[in-house]
């Protein structure tokens, strides 16, 4: 180790030959975007390893064994709890990032497997376009284009979890190397749907955070695309009722229902006067609580592009919603433009002030009463603070975001006790979780600690042990 608790260049250049010229990247200037996460603070790296293939990657795990270096691996950098880039402040173990950016092999998709086979560094998008050839996709969908180590590492949830569920839903298999003595390849890289052989080790790697393992390869299982979709924007008559258009939409429209997102007026006015979007029901001021509802299916034969079908369910829907008197208006909107305000909410509410965002989920009866008592705690402890939610209602996840007035420069007490608040309200008072779809990662790490089960921590740490005695694997803020 160098004094500067860095690994000494020697040490790095040791890999030179068996990463090649472009497996090690020393020069600063191209290591700045390895360090620049999508939110936060950036930190700095000496190195980034860019493994090829999966022997590289045995060899960048046996070298950091030798050289005691913690290793970063690293996707498309779009993670949001801090793991993703090196530490602001140095550690004393030196640490150097993995992009697995090199393992971008086209995807092998199976048509009639309906499944892919695919490496870590290839993006969603390119999976997708892959898929798309054969009318099949990962139904995945967020703001971002992540890549699919990096999505089984985070176990990526997404606007569409209520219909089509998680990473871990749609992970068959994987292949990752450990950083036990042998830098052993965990090879559980099947398509197989039906496999029931024990303990499936690849679903230990989802949502591990990178610190269980590399992953190299990922088979996944693939979904019908829809041939026909459609959205609308519904006002429901009062917080309460938006659980009973939930219901109605389930019970009676089950098949078609694909994302069912809740959007406050502060957050819907954050969009739409800052924002770039629209109004979805044109020129009034935002409701309390506005609904976004997307149907999608089959058109059924004979009917190439799907038609009309799912706009056809969601007016009836919409009709059904009115006459029992839980939706005030509703309006259906061209699915090109109706994600736009909910998608602007975050750009819009950036400019308002310094946004700390929470990532939680509650049980579903309890989200209205939730986002109640939210306001109260967050005006309990900084009255200036706008509470501006949003979030996929239909698995019981909000963003609960808290706009502190000034962009310049935040109090770090006053946002603790804000975190402290939203979350103590979150696990404590509500039983839902501090971390509903993005993971642990320094971010989320302390309430890991203090309220995960002493059996789970324990297991954990036990676990860890066997596949990485050293500590080489993972970002160095994880707790275990
Ligand atoms: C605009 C935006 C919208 C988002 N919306 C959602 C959403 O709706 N739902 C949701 O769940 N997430 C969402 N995210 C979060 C994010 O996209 C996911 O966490 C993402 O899938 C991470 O993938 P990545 O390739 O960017 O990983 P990175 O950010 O590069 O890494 C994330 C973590 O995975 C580890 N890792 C990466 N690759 C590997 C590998 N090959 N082997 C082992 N560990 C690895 C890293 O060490 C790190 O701990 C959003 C992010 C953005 C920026």
């Amino acid at each position: 180790v160098s004094e500067n608790g860095e690994p000494p260049t020697a040490a790095v250049h040791e890999l030179d030959r068996e990463l090649g010229e472009l497996g090690v990247v020393t020069d600063p200037v191209d290591l700045v975007r390895y360090c620049e996460p999508f939110r936060g603070r950036a930190g700095t790296t000496s190195a980034v390893l860019r493994p090829a293939s999966i022997e590289q990657v045995r060899a960048v795990v046996a070298w950091a064994r030798r050289h005691r270096v913690r290793l970063l691996p690293q996707g498309a950098v779009t993670g949001l709890v801090g793991a993703s880039t090196p530490p602001p402040e140095r550690g004393e173990q030196p640490s150097v990032v993995v992009s697995l950016e090199r393992l971008d092999d086209e995807p092998v998709v199976d048509p009639v497997d309906r499944t892919a086979i695919v490496t870590a560094g290839t993006r969603l998008s390119r999976l997708n376009e892959a898929a798309a050839g054969h009318g099949l996709a990962l139904p995945i969908d967020l703001g971002a284009d992540p890549a699919i180590g990096g999505m089984a590492a985070t176990n990526t949830g997404g606007a569409r979890m209520l219909r089509h569920g998680d990473m871990r839903r749609h992970v068959l298999g994987l292949r990752a190397v450990i950083a036990d003595e042998e830098c052993t390849v965990v090879d559980d890289l099947s398509t197989l749907r039906k496999h029931n052989v024990g303990p499936s080790p690849s679903h230990w790697f989802v949502g591990s955070g990178g610190a269980f393992g590399i992953i190299t390869h990922v088979a996944l299982q693939l979904e019908q695309l829809p041939t026909s979709r459609a959205c609308a924007w519904l006002i429901p008559t009062s917080d309460d009722a938006v659980l009973d258009v939930l219901l109605h939409l389930e019970r009676h429209h089950g098949s078609w229902l694909e994302a069912f997102e809740v959007v406050s007026a502060a957050a819907l006015d954050a969009a739409l006067s800052r924002g770039s979007a629209v109004h979805p029901f044109g020129e009034r001021a935002a409701p309390a609580l506005s609904v976004l509802v997307e149907f999608t299916g089959d058109g059924g034969p004979g009917s190439a592009d799907g038609g009309d079908a799912a706009e056809e369910h969601v007016v009836a829907a919409l009709e059904e919603l009115a006459t029992e008197g839980w939706i005030e208006d509703g309006v259906v909107v061209d699915p090109t433009r109706a994600w736009l305000p909910r998608h602007a909410v975050s750009e819009g509410l950036r400019q308002m002030g310094t946004v700390l965002g929470f990532d939680v989920a509650v049980p579903r009866p309890a989200l209205p009463s939730f986002l109640r008592r939210a306001r109260e705690v967050v005006a309990q402890v900084a009255p200036d603070a706008l509470v501006a939610d949003f979030g996929h209602w239909g698995d019981g996840g909000v963003h609960c975001n808290v706009v502190l007035p000034g962009a310049d420069r935040l109090d770090p007490e006053l946002a603790q006790r804000v975190r402290e608040a939203v979350l103590g309200l979150t696990v404590h008072e509500v039983g839902g979780s501090f971390s509903a779809e993005h993971g642990i990662g320094p971010t989320n790490a302390d309430w890991w600690l203090a309220t995960r089960p002493e059996g789970v921590q324990h297991l954990t740490r036990q676990f860890k042990a066997v596949v990485d005695p050293l500590g080489v694997l993972g970002h160095p803020g994880l707790p275990y």
